[in-house]
């Protein structure tokens, strides 16, 4: 039997330590406790990757601290506009959506991307329309409206900028320049004991965007990716600069044709995108169960479960 691996993100960015209270803190941990410990269960009960890596971003999406399904960013119009996607490595099958207002899980719409229809991506009213064919759950503007979120929404139009989440509130924190941005999104990677991987990743996007701007989330090999002959891998960052690098993929390149053990891959593959401007990280597992969580910028809200069973949940360099 494979050894079981589980790993999750709630985004990386600009997070100080000296603009958390401990409460605030003990609440992120206990987000992500929540979400390893849905999706570990699966794992223990001989469940599948793709199964444990959608309940932990279940939970995540359903927890209003993080930037995915309740509690996303705003676009410039003051609405939510969701990206999500899933991927399985034991056949390379793939679901994701882009902006699609009022689902309350994305990450279960991706999935029936990826089951029920021959597509990979499904975008805006269409999506939408998909979501009610299958009967997801809908939600109001309300239960996805937060007072932080809005807050960071008229704060980023004052400022006329665009503004990927976990933003430095403080006035002196403030990104000084581009690359110094914040960031959020949700993400889980797994491998389960029949040496399966998959990967899944959600997110509100960022803050005060236009124009129909899509990230790298709901990209296959932007945001995310997964093959069983290689590692599972769930990005957060500032998008554009996952896409240029084809960020998630370029973890798998490197180990496939490069030899490269994961660490080694990923560790590569963060150089390479700090070498473009971009600042972020990722999360990913091979499928003999090694974890890596590598990011460059000054936090990231992550966890994984270490061999033992312990949970391990942390967020600061
Ligand atoms: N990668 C996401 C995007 O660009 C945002 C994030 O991770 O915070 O949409």
């Amino acid at each position: 039997m494979n050894k079981i691996a589980l790993a999750i993100h709630g985004g990386a960015g600009t997070i100080h330590k000296s603009e958390m209270t401990a409460a605030l803190e003990k609440e992120y941990q206990n987000g992500l406790q929540n979400a390893l410990q849905m999706g570990w269960r699966i794992l223990q009960q001989n469940g599948s990757a793709l199964n444990a890596v959608e309940a932990a971003v279940v939970e995540l999406e359903n927890f209003p601290l993080f930037n995915a399904g309740k509690g996303s960013v705003f676009t410039h119009e003051g609405k939510n506009e969701l990206d999500a996607s899933i991927m399985n490595g034991k056949n390379l099958k793939a679901g994701a959506v882009a902006f699609v207002q009022n689902v309350k899980n994305p990450i279960k719409l991706a999935r029936l991307v990826m089951e029920k229809t021959e597509h990979v991506l499904l975008a805006g009213e269409g999506a939408n329309e998909f979501a009610h064919e299958c009967r997801v759950e809908f939600e109001s503007d309300e239960y996805f409206f937060t007072e932080h979120r809005y807050r960071q929404l008229l704060k980023a139009i004052e400022a006329g900028r665009i503004q990927l989440d976990h933003a430095a509130e403080n006035e002196n924190q403030k990104p000084k320049t581009k690359s110094q941005k914040p960031m959020g999104t949700v993400g889980a990677v797994a491998c389960d004991a029949a040496g399966n991987v998959a990967a899944a990743t959600s997110t509100g996007g960022m803050t005060n965007k236009k124009f129909g701007r899509i990230g790298d989330t709901p990209l296959v090999g932007a945001g995310i990716y997964a093959d069983n002959q290689t590692c599972a891998v769930s990005c957060t960052g500032h998008g554009e600069f996952f896409m240029r690098g084809v960020s998630a993929y370029d973890v798998a390149a490197r180990m496939k044709y490069k030899n490269l053990s994961l660490e080694q891959a990923a560790s590569e593959t963060i150089t390479q995108l700090a070498e473009i401007g971009g600042e972020g990280g990722l999360i990913a597992v091979d499928s003999t169960g090694n974890i890596v969580l590598p990011f460059n910028s000054e936090g990231m809200y992550r966890g994984f479960v270490a061999e033992n069973g312990e949970i391990v949940v942390e967020i600061y360099r």
